[in-house]
C-alpha cells in the first residue's frame, strides 16, 4: 500500500512509529503537513494539492489531527473521503469526538456508562444544575479542552458555583461532572482497534493531583481490565464511529464510566506501559480494511 500519514511534525513518537511500522511491512509512507495541504472544492473532480503538487495515488490516509488544527485538519479530511480515499477513522467521527458534551450525548444514546453530566447556559440555573449531579465535589470541565488543562476539581458547591460563574463569564462552554472518588486519581486507558481493545494501561495521578493526564505528570502501568470494562470500550468506540481510538474509562461504584474517546491517541504512553507492537497492529487493520470507496461516510455530515 502506499499510506499518508496527516501529521504536522514527522519526529513525533507516535508518527515516527506509525512510518516504521507501515515499512516494516512492506508499505510506502509519506507524512503529509495538515496544513500544508489546500485544495479547490468547488471541481467536479476533488483534489488536494500540496507544495505545488497534486496529491494521488493514496490507498489510505492515518489521520493524526492535533485538537488545536481539528477545523482545518478534518476539512482535509473530507477531501480525502470525496476523492474515495479510505481513512482510518473519518472526519465526522474525529469531528464529534473533540466536543465532551456531543461525545457523551452519543455515548448516552447508546446507554454506556458515563459520569453523571450536567450542561447549562444561564448563571441562574447554576444552583440547580450543581444539585442535578449531586452536589460538590465535582468536575469542571471546558468542553473542548485537552491534556488534563481546564479541568477543575471543586470541592465544594460555593466552590462550584463561583468556578462556573467565572468560566460562563468568560463564554467559555463547560460541562458540570459528579467526581468519581473512588477512581483514586487513576483512570484507564484502552486502545481499541477496530471491534477489539488491544492494550490497556492504568494512569495514575501524581500525588496530590486528581487528573492523571501523563502531560500532567501520571505514570502509566499494565493493567488487567474486565470482560465488562473491554466491552464498554469496544461500544464506546463503536458508537463514536472509529476505528482506531483510546477511550478513557474510571473505576466508579456504579461500574466502568466513559471519561472520554480519543481519535489520536498517543502510542509512546501505551506502547511503553505494555510492550505491545500497536503500530504495527494498526498498519495490519488498515491493510486488511482499506480500499477505494471503503469508508462509510465519503466526506457526508
Ligand atoms: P482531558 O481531555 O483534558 O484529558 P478529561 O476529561 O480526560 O480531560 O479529564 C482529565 C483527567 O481528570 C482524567 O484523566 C481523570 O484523571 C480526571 N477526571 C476527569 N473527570 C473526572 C471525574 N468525573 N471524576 C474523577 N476524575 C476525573
Ligand atoms: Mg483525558
Amino acid at each position: 500500500m502506499h499510506l499518508a500519514i496527516l501529521s504536522r511534525n514527522a519526529n513525533l513518537y507516535s508518527t515516527r512509529r506509525l512510518i516504521e511500522a507501515a515499512e516494516q511491512q512492506g508499505h510506502s509512507v509519506r507524512v503529509v503537513d495538515t496544513l500544508r495541504c489546500y485544495m479547490n472544492v468547488t471541481t467536479s473532480k476533488p483534489s488536494i494539492h500540496y507544495r505545488g503538487e497534486e496529491l494521488e495515488n493514496f490507498d489510505a490516509i492515518i489521520p493524526r489531527i492535533g485538537a488545536s488544527v481539528t477545523f482545518y485538519g478534518t476539512a482535509v479530511l473530507r477531501q480525502f473521503e470525496m476523492m474515495g480515499v479510505y481513512t482510518l477513522n473519518e472526519s465526522v467521527a474525529i469531528t464529534r469526538s473533540r466536543d465532551k458534551l456531543r461525545s457523551l450525548q452519543l455515548l448516552s444514546r447508546k446507554g454506556i456508562g458515563l459520569p453523571i453530566t450536567g450542561f447549562a447556559h444561564s448563571p441562574d440555573d447554576i444552583p440547580d444544575l450543581i444539585r442535578m449531579v449531586g452536589g460538590a465535589p465535582l468536575v469542571i470541565k471546558l468542553l473542548e479542552g485537552t491534556q488534563g488543562i481546564g479541568v477543575v476539581l471543586a470541592e465544594t458547591e460555593k466552590a462550584a458555583e463561583s468556578v462556573i460563574q467565572a468560566f460562563m463569564g468568560l463564554k467559555a462552554n463547560i460541562m458540570v461532572q459528579e467526581y468519581i472518588e473512588e477512581a483514586g486519581g487513576a483512570d484507564i486507558r484502552c486502545f481499541v482497534i477496530g471491534d477489539k481493545v488491544v492494550a490497556a494501561m492504568k494512569r495514575q495521578a501524581s500525588p496530590g493531583e486528581f487528573r492523571s493526564n501523563l502531560h500532567r505528570g501520571g505514570s502509566a502501568e499494565l493493567i488487567k481490565i474486565t470482560p465488562q470494562e473491554r466491552a464498554t470500550a469496544t461500544r464506546a468506540a463503536k458508537a463514536m464511529g472509529l476505528n482506531v481510538c483510546g477511550v478513557d474509562l474510571l473505576r466508579s461504584n456504579h461500574g466502568p464510566v466513559v471519561m472520554e474517546v480519543n481519535s489520536s491517541p498517543g502510542l509512546e504512553g501505551i506502547e511503553a506501559a505494555t510492550g505491545k507492537d500497536i503500530a504495527g497492529q494498526i498498519i495490519e487493520y488498515i491493510a486488511r480494511h482499506a480500499g477505494p470507496n471503503k469508508n462509510r461516510t465519503r466526506g457526508r455530515g
